[in-house]
């Protein structure tokens, strides 16, 4: 039995990807005390994502899920943690996109049609310098309303105030060092009344929410250097091209259900490569490969929630091929039901799924 005075109501955070990140600047807002404990290990994915925010996606051009609100938290969130961190964090840019056949031209002008869309097409398309870098296409739209989040650079920035704070544990949590007490739960030597697992794709080994319908899915991207052409959009074009300054750029990426281990895979770097030739009338040199693995669920919701049996245990989880724009709103709602027991939005409940991992009917 843990003595209750030794629990202070701490809680522990396993995992500071973009999901424990945000959720730790939450918690320690509203003046919580908190532990984190985490290890890069391969794999995690906040550090190598482009961290686009689009509101159209797929070659459908599908509306995003709840696009207006998350936009919303984000931008928000973003800006304060700029003022935080001291760093830029959030830029508001526009994706071009190419449409390769007669087909997407013409599912561009239908879908651009939609009430919900409209505000997301813009009128015309302004390639500006990508006219001479990337080849031509059957036709081209623009979307307007989209950003790019500094991922890398807020977890890497806040990993340091956490350090500097005496926050963060550098250590890979271990399992049979937790206790599970009425009052609470112990870890190696200390109480915490809560642990929360934002644990990324890496839950698949976590013996009380692995029982989730988890579908992880891993991508591979490269970092290019193509010198001499200023531009500052989005390009889609079969790959997506992320201008990061300097003569950067972010090429990706690949989506793999079915793969074996973290590191990234000379097949994917072959396709990303020639794919890059293809649609560059530019010479460029690759400066990284890398690899990370999407924490994706089933429904495609994010995972949120008390273990049915052990309310010690937290999860905030399943970000998904979106933690940029996914993780503000749903980090400060874990914050706000895990001080306040408010609740949890029904669609990112873990209390969707029955224990065996299926549906709740
Ligand atoms: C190629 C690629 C491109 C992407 N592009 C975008 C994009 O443009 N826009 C977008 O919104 N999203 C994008 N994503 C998705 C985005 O990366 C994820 O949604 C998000 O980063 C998930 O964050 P997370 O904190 O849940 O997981 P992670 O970032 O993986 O963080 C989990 C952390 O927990 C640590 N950890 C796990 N287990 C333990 C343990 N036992 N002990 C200690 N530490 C542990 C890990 O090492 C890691 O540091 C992309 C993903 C990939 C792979």
């Amino acid at each position: 039995m843990i003595p209750a005075e030794q629990n202070n109501g701490e809680f522990l955070i396993v995992g500071q990807g973009i999901a424990g990140s945000l959720l730790a600047y939450f918690l320690l807002k509203k003046n919580h005390p908190i532990k984190v404990i985490d290890k890069r290990l391969p794999g995690a994915t906040s550090d190598i994502a482009a961290g686009i925010v689009n509101p159209i996606t797929g070659r459908r051009l599908v509306k995003s899920w709840r696009f207006e609100e998350l936009f919303a938290h984000a931008k928000k969130t973003y800006s304060d943690l700029e003022a935080f961190l001291d760093i830029p964090i959030f830029k508001e840019k526009n994706i071009l996109r190419a449409l390769p056949s007669v087909f997407d031209e013409n599912e561009w002008e239908r879908r651009s049609s939609f009430p919900e869309n409209r505000p997301y097409f813009c009128k015309t398309a302004e390639l500006g310098n990508y006219f001479n870098l990337t080849t031509p296409a059957h036709a081209w739209g623009e979307l307007s309303g989209a950003a790019k989040v500094d991922l890398p650079a807020l977890t890497a920035k806040f990993r340091s105030y956490l350090f500097e704070n005496e926050i963060l544990i550098e250590e890979e949590f271990d399992f049979e060092k937790m206790k599970i007490d009425k009052s609470g739960v112990r870890y190696n030597s200390f109480s915490y009344n809560k642990i929360i697992f934002c644990e990324g794709a890496r839950v698949v080994d976590n013996p009380y929410f692995n029982y989730l319908p988890h579908s992880p899915s891993k991508g591979e991207l490269l970092l290019v250097k193509i010198p001499n052409v200023e531009v500052d959009k989005i390009l889609k074009n079969q790959l997506y091209l992320v201008p990061l300054g300097n003569d950067l750029y972010w090429v990706g990426s690949t989506n793999s259900f079915n793969f074996q281990g973290y590191a990234p895979t000379i097949a994917m770097r072959e396709y990303l490569e020639s794919t890059l030739r293809n649609i560059l009338q530019v010479p460029f040199e690759i400066i990284k490969h890398n690899a990370g693995i999407r924490p994706t669920v089933a429904d495609k919701r994010p995972l949120l929630g008390n273990h049915p049996q052990h309310p010690q245990l937290v999860i905030f989880n399943g970000l998904g091929t979106k933690g940029a724009s996914l993780g503000p709103m749903f980090a400060e709602q874990m914050a706000d039901n895990l001080l306040n027991e408010t609740e949890i939005d029904k669609e990112a409940d873990i209390d969707r799924f029955e224990e065996n991992g299926s549906r709740k009917k």
